[in-house]
């Protein structure tokens, strides 16, 4: 092998930059030669693709969104655009695609492996939810980002003794309002694993009140309901007044945690031995702190949920 590819496609995190700062810098290191694909698989298609070099990813490890920027691409989801891609790689010589971004981004990769194309997948999503790896590059970045705005709110929440809901994202995984919730303190958290009882919401708020409690703190994944529908929800069954706060793409964006710069080094750098070795089809990822390699199938397969039902449980007992 000779020429490998890079690329970041589908929602974008923060440490997509240093993933793709890991992949080029590995790459010259084991004397390969990189081309970064912009706008992900849409941009794959139509040959929107520039030899990368060392000098190409300086001054990006601490930046967020992504350099090689990132697309949805539909035209990709069809058998003559995946073709067409095939065919944009083999011209411009590039032997295996190391593909950075969530779940949708993995099938693709996988529907490319059928092609004959090496694909090796890093995983990328503030949402954590990838199986295989218990950590996704921007996950951590995220989560502060979350828990800088809890505590900011709490300010307010404390002065004005409120009870304030904050919408996080997640439409199917709770990790971040999970991992934020419990960083953050806060008095319920409401996760899309999890059906939630709303008597038992209405009595936790109902008894904190009465013993004295300045302020709550009530997190929602986006996957369970919208904050403001919570909120009316309340008011309409308990007469409670609550605030809203919906935290939206800024937890999207925003400079790295040193954590996620370093998961993003080691899962480029592992995504480039893969495929030098002459492995395609696989995933990267982290188990007890250490780097592993997978197989692609493994992201697909419906198994349990990935909530860490220990530290669910935690929350529960740390906010009577
Ligand atoms: P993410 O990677 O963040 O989960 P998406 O789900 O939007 O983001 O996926 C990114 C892109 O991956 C899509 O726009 C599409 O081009 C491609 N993709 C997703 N699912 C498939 C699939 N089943 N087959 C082929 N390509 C897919």
């Amino acid at each position: 092998m000779k020429k490998i590819g890079v690329l970041t496609s589908g929602g974008d995190a923060p440490g997509m930059n240093a993933a793709v700062r890991a992949v080029v810098r590995k790459a010259i290191f084991e004397g390969l030669e990189v081309a970064g694909i912009f706008n992900g698989y849409e941009g794959l298609i139509h040959g929107k693709i520039e030899m990368l070099q060392l000098g190409s990813v300086g001054d990006i490890i601490q930046r967020g969104g992504t350099m090689l920027r990132s697309a949805r691409s539909s035209e990709f989801m069809t058998e003559e655009g995946r073709l067409k891609a095939k065919r944009q790689l083999k011209s411009h010589g590039i032997e295996g695609l190391v593909v950075i971004g969530g779940d949708g981004s993995f099938r693709g990769a996988a529907e490319l492996v059928k092609l004959g194309v090496p694909c090796a997948c890093v995983p990328a999503t503030i949402d954590n939810d990838i199986n295989g790896t218990q950590f996704t590059i921007g996950f951590d970045s995220a989560l502060n980002t979350v828990i800088d705005a809890i505590d900011k709110i709490r300010d307010t929440a404390t002065s004005h003794e409120r009870t304030f809901i904050i919408e996080v994202m997640g439409r199917d995984a709770g990790d971040l309002a999970l991992w934020a919730g419990l960083a953050g303190g806060a008095e319920t958290i409401l996760i899309p694993e999890v059906k939630f009882d709303l008597n038992e919401i209405i009595t936790r708020l109902q008894s904190g009140s009465g013993r004295g409690k300045k302020h709550s703190i009530i997190i929602v994944a986006e996957g369970v309901m919208s904050a403001t529908a919570l909120s009316e929800t309340l008011k309409a069954e308990a007469g409670i007044e609550t605030r809203v706060s919906v935290l939206g793409h800024i937890q999207r964006g925003g400079s790295p945690s040193a954590k996620d710069r370093v998961i993003a080094s080691q899962y480029g750098a592992r995504a480039v031995e893969v495929l030098h070795e002459g492995r395609s089809g696989v995933a990267i990822g982290m188990q007890n702190h250490t780097v592993v390699d997978y197989d692609l199938d493994v992201v697909f397969k419906r198994s349990e949920d990935k909530l860490d039902k220990e530290l669910y449980k935690l929350s529960k007992e740390l906010s009577i």
